[in-house]
């Protein structure tokens, strides 16, 4: 096996702004068995229900990733001398089957996490996170943090359709991908289809921190209680863009007013060092709904601090 490390272009010798847009601006590596965190693109929106487009949103948050540096600003550390990341592409999708879509990207993140490698991936809707989890939690359950304005455990839309964005994680838990006791959400908010919408999910277990309670809390409370819930398990971290307030995320499909500001997700995302990350992803960037580039960017910062944690975990794991 090569121990060959990657880094990202050298921009003292190739601008910013030159070469092929891949993610950190690091090399593509196609085999997940050379990489230790695997950076994938999902993409596909075939789970959308509302504004489409976030397909297009693996492109435009490589774009956006060529103006992230090394070097973490507050810890100080670099993911690439931690381990080997690399882009590793995009998961193979059919825009136009939905089935077939969710079996081609589950077997891409398998073959990942066969490898020995952990997935980072860059949606995408968010249906995409379930075939993730299939794969990242093939051998059992995983706990989730999952910052969302939505708490996406509906169980149908548009008569008795089981598999949408707004659906992932119910399923998830029905597959026993996810232990929802091990389960937190945070952020969740907006008006609902009914009044215990959320009911589902709570009876499972899941903790939901809606953004009144995070307001009331603060951001360190809210740390603490998302470190209890997920414990020293297997850990995947899902983060939809539309957790952000929309001022400065509006390019997402569902956006809910008066969200996550973007000084408290770094606080939030920076409070979960030292977890034991099985995956992570970054999802509903939709670049269409993007005319000032903001949300990509937005996502281009929380892979880079998601792509830090995982570097991190995996470290700690192999040492
Ligand atoms: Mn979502
Ligand atoms: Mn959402």
């Amino acid at each position: 096996m090569t121990t060959r490390r990657f880094e990202p272009i050298d921009s003292g010798v190739t601008p910013r702004f030159a070469g092929h847009a891949t993610f950190m601006r690091l090399p593509v590596v196609v085999n997940p068995r050379e990489v230790d965190v695997a950076i994938a693109g999902v993409p596909w929106d075939g789970g959308t229900t509302n504004r489409p487009g976030p397909r297009h949103g693996p492109r435009q948050v490589r774009e956006m990733s060529s103006l992230i540096k090394r070097v973490h600003s507050v810890t100080k550390i670099s993911p690439y001398e931690l381990c080997r990341v690399a882009d590793v592409g995009d998961a193979p999708v059919n825009p136009i089957d939905l089935d077939r879509s969710l079996e081609s990207i589950r077997a891409f993140f398998a073959q990942i996490v066969a490898a020995g490698a952990v997935p980072l991936s860059v949606g995408g809707d968010h249906l995409c996170s379930l075939p993730i989890l299939r794969a990242v939690a093939a051998k059992g359950p995983v706990g989730m943090i999952h910052f969302d304005a939505h708490s996406d455990t509906v169980d149908t839309y548009f008569g008795g359709l089981k598999y949408t964005h707004g659906t992932p994680f119910r399923r998830a838990v029905e597959e026993k991908l996810l232990d929802p006791k091990r389960v937190v959400q945070i952020g969740i908010r907006g008006s609902t289809y009914s009044a215990d919408e959320r009911g589902w999910a709570l009876a499972q277990g899941m903790r939901i921190i809606t953004i009144e309670e995070l307001e009331d809390l603060g951001v360190d409370a809210v740390i603490r209680e998302a470190r209890r819930v997920a414990g020293e398990g297997p850990t995947y971290i899902s983060f939809d863009i539309d957790a952000l307030d929309p001022a400065v995320a509006p390019g997402t499909g569902t956006p809910e007013f008066a969200g996550i500001t973007s000084r408290e997700a770094l606080r939030l995302l920076r409070g979960l060092r030292h977890l034991n990350l099985v995956g992570a992803d970054v999802v509903e960037v939709s670049p269409p709904f993007d005319p000032s580039g903001g949300t990509a960017l937005a996502g281009a910062n929380i892979a880079f601090e998601l792509l830090c944690l995982l570097a991190e975990s995996f470290a700690a794991r192999k040492a």
